[in-house]
């Protein structure tokens, strides 16, 4: 016998003879687990471990632990209704009475007379046996179902189920925590009771929806709790139907989401703070650019007109030296004359930085208008103006063709061109010949004109210096008053463009110009 399945086992009590033994052959032989037992108070014990069905002949009623079994027969929870076999010896039974108890206490009670054919007693066993596994069947659909109901009874969320009418039918624990009534005090009311009034127009429209069989999933809104106070909420209702698939109903489930909403209020709040603020701090950056833009040009205009009013008192200094050397020379020490010649040479390089400010000062004010300019023409007006240069530096200057047509203004283009390229003629290492190279490639929008040299090369960090006023890198050993790429970058920027560079130190450099296609 399979001790496995407690549950199928046929308990056989036959205490007289050969019966039990006979009656467990039979009932193996045809696929049954069997458990004879010694008497009942043994076969109460194993009741109390389930059995499938109990199969007793008359002798055992005589026998006077029948009681116990009779009380355990009794104590079987509510689904539970042991189907009983009693062999009888025919007649009118003696033990009638004892049957009774037995029926009462047991589901079923089938009598068998003996002597009775196997195949009856098999059958018989077989039909008790079936009735058996419904039970079991009820059992575990019992089991399912409270598992359930504890799910829901206790689940955070409000769980309500309520009538086709909107009347509440049943109110979980969650619904008593969440609007405060109690299950008794909210069953058989109207779901209305939980609505504010502004929005009892809800209630007839969900129902609509719910007679149609439509679920409503995640519909936000308020309602009311039973001390008067607001709750936000999300439901999800859905229709319910009773086995003939018709709707009788709605389940809800209500979920709080006061903190959610007030969550995403305080967020709402804080990303409107966060644009007063940032559109705050763009006036005040806008109105700052502006405010230095307009002390940047008074400086340009102080400095240009400085520079204007210096030149004058300059140019006398420098033309009385000139003088003294020219009309009086033989009556001066020789160290004297070296002086005058001093003072004359730096008379002319302060005329040389002045006249560059002027230049810058101009590229910064000057009135511009854009419009198409030939790059070919502006180029050479650099060559035109860097011609004493390219010839006595021996300078190989290649030009790319066809150079393309930009928008800008032809004198600032070719001044600026003129700077690169005097520059890039300067700049070489003492003794090598400039090799110079000017192109102009386009893009979609843009217009590059490059001008690439042979020179000593830019250091990477000091690629943004170099763009500024009186900024140099090389010294005395090149002439210049540090103006000239200040006066690109200025006149690059007016007539919106960019410039920039690459550069190899000691190999050579590629100074570039974007500025917009003609139209
Ligand atoms: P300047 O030529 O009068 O010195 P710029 O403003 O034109 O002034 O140039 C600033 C500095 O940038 C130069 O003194 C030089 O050190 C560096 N520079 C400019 N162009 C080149 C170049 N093509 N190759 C190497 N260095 C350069």
């Amino acid at each position: 016998m399979q001790e496995s399945n407690p549950e199928e086992r046929i308990l056989i009590v036959a205490p007289v003879g050969q019966d039990a033994a006979t009656m467990a052959a039979l009932l193996n032989s045809h696929g049954f687990l069997t458990q004879i037992c010694n008497g009942p108070a043994d076969c109460a014990r194993r009741i109390a471990e389930n059995a499938g069905v109990l199969l007793l002949t008359e002798e055992v009623l005589k026998l006077p632990q029948v009681s116990d079994l009779v009380e355990t027969l009794k104590a079987q929870p509510a689904w539970s209704e042991l189907p009983v076999i009693i062999l009888t010896s025919g007649g009118e039974s003696r033990l009638a009475s004892l049957m009774d108890l037995i029926a009462s206490a047991a589901g079923t009670l089938t009598l068998l007379e003996r002597p009775m054919r196997g195949t009856t007693l098999w059958r018989s066993v077989e039909v008790a046996l079936r009735s058996r596994r419904r039970q079991y069947q009820v059992r575990d659909l019992i089991a399912a179902r409270s598992k359930l109901a504890a799910i829901v009874e206790f689940s955070d969320d409000a769980i309500i189920s309520k009538d086709i009418n909107g009347i509440i039918t049943s109110w979980n624990h969650g619904a008593e925590h969440l609007f405060g009534y109690t299950a008794g005090e909210a069953v058989g009311k109207s779901v209305t009771m939980l609505i504010p009034e502004e929005r009892l127009d809800e209630e007839p429209e969900i129902l609509e929806r719910i007679r149609r069989g439509e679920r409503i999933v995640h519909y936000e809104t308020v309602r009311r709790r039973k001390d008067g106070t607001s709750l936000e909420i999300s439901l999800t209702v859905s229709p319910l139907r009773n086995e003939r698939g018709e709707i009788i109903g709605a389940s809800k489930i209500a979920r709080d989401i006061t903190e959610r909403k007030r969550a995403e209020e305080a967020l709402r709040l804080a990303q409107a703070e966060l644009h007063e603020h940032a559109a705050k701090l763009e006036k005040a950056v806008a109105e700052r650019t502006a405010d230095l833009r307009a002390t940047n040009e008074q400086l340009e205009t102080f400095v240009y007109s400085i520079a204007h009013d210096l030149r004058a008192p300059l140019r006398s200094m420098g033309g009385y030296a000139q003088l003294l050397i020219e009309d009086h020379a033989p009556s001066l020490e020789q160290n004297a004359q070296q002086m005058l010649k001093r003072i004359n040479a730096s008379c002319e390089f302060m005329d040389r930085l002045l006249m560059d400010l002027l230049a810058y000062g101009r590229a910064a004010r000057a009135e511009i208008e854009l419009g198409p300019v030939e790059t070919q023409r502006a180029w050479e007006t650099a060559l035109f103006q860097c011609a004493t240069q390219i010839e006595q530096s021996k300078a190989e200057v290649q030009t790319l063709r066809p150079l393309p047509i930009v928008r800008a203004h032809e004198g600032t283009l070719g001044q600026i061109l003129a700077n690169l390229l005097s520059n890039a003629l300067k700049f070489v290492a003492p003794g090598v010949r400039p090799r110079i190279r000017f192109g102009g490639e386009a893009d979609d929008l843009l217009i590059r004109l490059w001008v690439e040299d042979n020179g000593i090369g830019i250091p990477a960090d000091q690629k943004e210096r170099i763009f500024r006023v009186f900024e140099r890198l090389h010294g005395p050993r090149y002439a210049g008053t540090g103006i000239g790429l200040s006066i690109v970058r200025k006149g690059v920027e007016r007539m919106g463009g960019h410039v920039g560079l690459e550069s190899t130190p000691g190999k050579g450099s590629r100074f570039w110009i974007e500025l917009p296609k003609a139209a």
